[in-house]
């Protein structure tokens, strides 16, 4: 079945939605921001079975499947084999429940999740890949395709293993352009020349480019431009060839409502502002802050319950002011949790960690700067 067409291209990531006092998901404002998203002619939704230990494909249910009718949106949700299940019957149980928790009836994307090094071997040794073509046999997937963190030579593997995947996710953004790390550039190409529509994750890199270091913000400021810090990033993915939809992991109204002024109309970026774009590029390589996107893959396994995002922000937001008040920052956000020095050095974080970063040696720097 062909690809619908997707004319907005912006799609509502389910990833990091709003949150009440008590760290549940607000939902009345997952319902006003699905509405603008849907009056703006958005359709593209996506969720995953881990996200949010299953809240955002509930919340999907209570904002969108349960207020709208069928035509009026897609949804891509995925499959994780290596977080949150023991074995291949519990992996495979992730789809019905899916399909139960976000009342959809049928998926039009679904995804094999976060495939990388440390995880693409449990999907065929769980038979995942022939499960969902299975579920596309029976009707309950339009499409189906995976999204992947690692190097190209393991993509270029997996597009040849599996050449009738559809699409493929990708973290894409101008900031990861030509970082060897997650290579945006090269398995973008790579993409193509397999002939895979790319669906961009991160274009805005958890947040990192909507509010970036002073350095990047000079140079947007000196054009004279009053366009945000995310929408120079959301505009560098958009432009892009062979892109189906643009993923921004919104996290209030106000986000939605500047990503949609960058919709419309979207313009593309013009060659002097592609040259701000690569003076940005070049602040962000010099640059040592700890690029996580918080992400929280990390966290859930963690067997000392240690908030790795939130004490790399801490850490990472005092390189970055002089006046930031480190010590009360840091008590709040280990309160009755792990602090960096009570890391066992158990490897699991490091092994769920899509930026591959080395957060052991992270922590242990953080410990020395934050605990002393
Ligand atoms: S290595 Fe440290 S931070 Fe990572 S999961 Fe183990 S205890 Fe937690
Ligand atoms: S350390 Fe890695 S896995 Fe953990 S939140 Fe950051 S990017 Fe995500």
């Amino acid at each position: 079945m062909a690809f619908q067409p997707n004319p907005l291209k912006l799609g509502f990531g389910l990833m990091r939605l709003p949150k009440n006092a008590d760290g549940t998901i607000d939902i009345p404002q997952v319902c006003q921001m699905a509405d603008r998203f849907i009056a703006a002619g958005g359709t593209y939704f996506d969720t995953a079975f881990v996200y949010d230990a299953g809240g955002s494909e509930a919340a999907f249910k209570a904002a969108v499947a349960d207020r709208y009718p069928r035509e009026a949106y897609t949804l891509a949700t995925k499959l994780n084999a290596s977080m949150m299940c023991t074995d291949a019957e519990s992996a495979k149980a992730e789809f019905s429940i899916s399909l139960e928790r976000t009342g959809a009836g049928y998926f039009d994307y679904y995804l094999l999740h976060a495939l990388q090094r440390s995880t693409f071997q449990k999907y065929e040794d769980y038979g995942i890949w022939d499960f969902v073509r299975e579920q596309q046999k029976k009707g309950l997937i339009r499409h189906w395709g995976f999204s992947f963190h690692a190097d190209p030579e393991l993509l270029e593997q997996l597009l040849e293993a599996h050449p009738d995947a559809e699409f493929v996710q990708l973290q894409i953004n101008y900031a990861d352009w030509e970082n060897p790390g997650v290579a945006s550039r090269r398995n973008w190409e790579i993409c193509k020349a397999h002939g895979k529509p790319v669906i961009v994750m991160e274009p805005v890199k958890g947040g990192i480019l909507a509010d970036p270091i002073p350095e990047v913000r000079s140079v947007f400021d000196a054009s004279g431009s009053s366009a945000s810090y995310a929408s120079w990033a959301l505009r560098f993915v958009l432009g892009l060839e062979n892109v189906h939809a643009v993923l921004s992991g919104m996290s209030n109204l106000a986000q939605m409502e500047d990503n949609l002024r960058t919709m419309s109309p979207f313009v593309p970026l013009s060659e002097a502002e592609m040259d701000l774009i690569h003076q940005a590029q070049r602040a962000l390589d010099a640059d040592k802050s700890i690029p996580c996107t918080a992400c929280h893959y990390c966290t859930k396994g963690c067997p000392m319950e240690i908030p790795i995002p939130e004490i790399f922000n801490v850490q990472n937001r005092k390189k970055g002011s002089p006046k930031f008040r480190t010590v009360r920052e840091y008590d709040i956000v280990t309160l009755h949790r792990g602090r960096a020095g009570s890391c066992v050095a158990c490897g699991q974080c490091e092994a769920a960690c899509p930026q591959h970063l080395p957060i052991i040696d992270l922590l242990r720097q953080c410990r020395e700067e934050l605990e002393s």
